[in-house]
């Protein structure tokens, strides 16, 4: 992990998404951040189907799947 630098999970592909990368979304109240546009447009088109998703990542605390 980059120390000093806020990340973000791609809720869709599960990737690390720096801030001031990738593309953003406001949901919900949240800003979700996605490693491109293909991701976010996967998640407008069914958001509901990302959402357990998200909270599973972050329980999970997953970190570099490359
Ligand atoms: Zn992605």
């Amino acid at each position: 992990m980059i120390s000093g630098v806020a990340t973000y999970i791609d809720p869709v592909c599960g990737m690390t998404v720096e801030q001031g990368a990738g593309v953003t979304l406001h949901w919900q109240g949240r800003d979700l951040r996605f490693c491109e546009i293909a991701c976010r447009d996967t998640f407008r088109s069914d958001p509901a189907r990302w959402v357990e998703p998200l909270g599973h990542v972050h329980a999970l605390g997953r970190e570099m799947d490359r």
